[in-house]
């Protein structure tokens, strides 16, 4: 009862934490937009700026290569929450994103393939707003665990962290409190999900969360926010 009571309120300074900075970026007239990639742990920070500001958009990086799953959770989350989904694709055809082998390029070269698929298709969106509020966690992985509240980030934007102090547990109990459903495939064993052919199911030598994910290869980050992991 008591651990139950200390995660309500440890949830409740982050949410405060949360809608202060949102208040502060209206104040100075900033335009604000989210991005996601709609998985179990994307889901306090949706239903947060659900509550606190549903107006802000939410970028979804539609690469193509995403599980079916995560596309109608996406749209399940969306409509339940009321959210504004902005989907944003590489203007790059997906025939002519093959390596010379006629791979595509998430076999020869993933670096590459997130550059086409999502940094790039980033860009006209980072140019357009001021402010960047991605769920990343320090609890992730190593190269996030030094990540700040705010950032730099491209384009002249402000990388806004909300999710940075959360962890598996509260976003667990925050989850059941507010009767929010989890991606299908976390009861598969999928813990981090990004591309489908960049993610693997949980296995119990992974370092963290994300050990799925490019298994076997050194990246660990899709581009996003390399700088910030190198810094
Ligand atoms: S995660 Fe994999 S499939 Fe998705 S954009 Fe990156 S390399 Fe391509």
């Amino acid at each position: 009862m008591v651990a139950s009571a200390s995660l309500d309120e440890v949830v409740e300074v982050q949410r405060q934490l949360f809608a202060e900075r949102l208040t502060a970026y209206r104040k100075e007239g900033l335009k604000v937009f989210a991005s996601s990639s709609f998985q179990t742990h994307s889901i306090p920070m949706l239903h947060l700026i659900s509550e606190l500001d549903a107006d802000i958009p939410v970028v979804f990086l539609q690469t193509g290569f995403h599980f079916p799953e995560t596309l109608s959770y996406r749209d399940e989350i969306a409509e339940l929450l009321g959210l504004k989904i902005i989907n944003v694709e590489s203007a790059i055809p997906k025939l002519a994103q093959r390596d010379g082998a006629g791979r595509f390029h998430f076999a020869s070269d993933p670096s590459y393939c997130c550059y086409l698929n999502k940094t790039k298709p980033m860009e006209p969106i980072l140019g357009e707003y001021d402010v960047w509020i991605t769920g990343v966690r320090r609890d992730q992985s190593s190269t996030r665990k030094n990540f700040q509240l705010e950032a730099p980030g491209p384009f002249g934007t402000t990388r806004f962290h909300p999710m940075l102090d959360w962890d598996n547990r509260m976003i667990h109990h925050y989850r059941k409190q507010n009767n929010l459903p989890p991606h299908p495939l976390e009861a598969q064993g999928y813990l981090s999900i990004g591309c489908a052919p960049c993610t693997q199911k949980f296995s119990l030598g992974d370092p963290n969360d994300r050990g799925g994910r490019w298994a076997g290869l050194k990246k660990t980050e899709c581009g996003l926010h390399t700088d910030l992991a190198k810094s």
